[in-house]
């Protein structure tokens, strides 16, 4: 059992439960590449149902999508400004690669972000497993 964590922003970025802070959303580590994209049905420390309706989180690619297209136009600024504006293909190389390379973070934190966002979930800070199954 991990401890409970109060902070909101330290439990969307370990991924824990909206509800307890405690158990974790993902079965594995995001460093864990070939399964990465595992999923918790259900939280092991207090029972809440990740996956809130049939197809909840479809709506996360949305989030991933206004992801990618943050990442997109930060590195246009800083290839533009800093590196002085190379050729297309230096834009396109490392866009494709940072999507890549990022691909388990957006993947995880776009479901973080969609579950905290439109789960309907509070934290309770006094809860106990017992209170919920
Ligand atoms: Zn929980």
């Amino acid at each position: 059992m991990d401890t409970k964590i109060d902070s909101l922003g330290l439990a969307m970025l370990h991924a824990k439960c909206p509800r307890c802070h405690q158990g974790d959303m993902f079965q594995y580590k995001w460093w864990q590449l070939s399964k990465f994209i595992k999923f918790h049905q259900i939280c092991s420390e207090c029972g809440l149902r990740f996956d809130r309706e049939p197809g909840f989180f479809h709506g996360a690619m949305y989030i991933s999508y206004a992801m990618i297209v943050a990442m997109v136009v930060n590195v246009w600024l800083i290839l533009y400004f800093v590196f002085g504006d190379p050729a297309f293909e230096v834009y396109l190389t490392v866009i494709i690669f940072l999507n890549i390379v990022l691909l388990p973070f957006l993947f995880r934190y776009s479901r973080v972000i969609y579950l905290y966002a439109f789960g309907g979930v509070k934290f309770e800070k006094q809860l106990k497993k017992e209170d919920h199954k």
